[in-house]
């Protein structure tokens, strides 16, 4: 039985490199739904309208059945839901091996995860995925900063982060790790740079893309900018919290990076920032000081 008001196939979300993939619901919602910027699960007054659930699994084959009926052989295929890793290691490799076998030349296969759900599988359990095929996951690491953690209420700690992203690289998982400019609002941008910095150091993933922060009446942040306690940064200071986080990256981060995002205001990307750091660092500069930023309205939130 599925629980949610709205169903797990009526809404899902994925990341936009996965836009042309065939989206898979495996589980609804997300297990924790408590960071104050995220509103993907939340309807007006932060009502849950898609209740975490780890989908049935007849429900998962009948939507693979229907979509190899429909000849979908050749995309990527992408389980959708807040964190399909919260399910056990048996299940996924089951779902997975069932794409594989139904579906012809599937290009990947990649879900969304959050470092704690990592942290509870064993090695042996990520090279168990690694082998019936789920080639990356996507995580939201946000900001290396545990003060900016700790008061988005993200749940999880810089430590976690960085030993989940070493347990899937080293299970030769693809990681690709978002970051979240100006989620420090004014007063912690320093320190969510600095600190951002230093966890892509130490986990050096395979991927990192930058998304920006808008805030919208639908997630909890909004109060906390009504009130006056948190103040967004301005569009310019995106483009310097993304410049000096690149400028303060170890020289062992050898990371593709994108821009990947409609929120975001510059659309770069480098295949190796180890080869391209000099080269992405002017050309953000290029347009810090385009005066045409000063003046910038901020984006709508997306
Ligand atoms: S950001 Fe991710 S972990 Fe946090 S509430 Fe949203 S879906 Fe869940």
């Amino acid at each position: 039985m599925i629980r949610s008001k709205v169903s797990p196939k009526e809404i899902l979300f994925r990341p936009p490199v996965e836009a042309y993939s065939l989206l898979i619901a495996v589980t609804s919602g997300c297990s924790w739904n408590k960071c104050k910027f995220c509103g993907m699960y939340k309807g007006r007054d932060f009502e849950v309208y898609q209740e975490y659930q780890i989908l049935p699994l007849d429900y998962v084959f009948e939507q693979i059945d229907r979509a190899a009926e429909y000849g979908y052989h050749g995309y990527p295929v992408y389980l959708a839901g807040g964190n399909p890793t919260s399910a056990s290691t048996d299940y996924l490799v089951k779902i997975i091996n069932y794409v594989r076998k139904k579906l012809q030349n599937v290009k990947r296969v990649s879900c969304y995860s959050k470092a704690l759900d990592i942290l509870r599988k064993s090695d042996e359990e990520l090279r168990k995925l690694k082998d019936a095929g789920l080639d990356i996951v996507y995580m939201g690491l946000e900001s290396g900063s545990n003060t900016v953690l700790r008061l988005m209420h993200k749940g999880t700690n810089a430590n976690s982060f960085i030993k989940a992203g070493k347990k899937l690289m080293e299970a030769e998982i693809k990681l690709s790790l978002y970051v979240l400019l100006g989620l420090g609002g004014k007063k912690y941008s320093k320190d969510h740079v600095l600190e951002t910095a230093r966890v892509l150091t130490e986990i050096n993933p395979t991927i990192f893309r930058f998304r920006s922060l808008g805030v919208g009446p639908n997630i909890p942040l909004w109060y906390d900018l009504e009130k006056g306690e948190f103040e967004l940064i301005d569009p310019v200071e995106y483009l310097i919290e993304e410049r000096d986080i690149i400028a303060n990256l170890g020289e062992n981060v050898t990371s593709q990076v994108f821009n990947d995002h409609a929120a975001n205001y510059c659309y770069i990307e480098s295949k190796n920032i180890q080869k391209d750091r000099d080269y992405f660092i002017k050309t953000l500069n290029s347009y810090i000081e385009d005066p045409r930023f000063l003046t910038m309205k901020r984006k709508k939130p997306r």
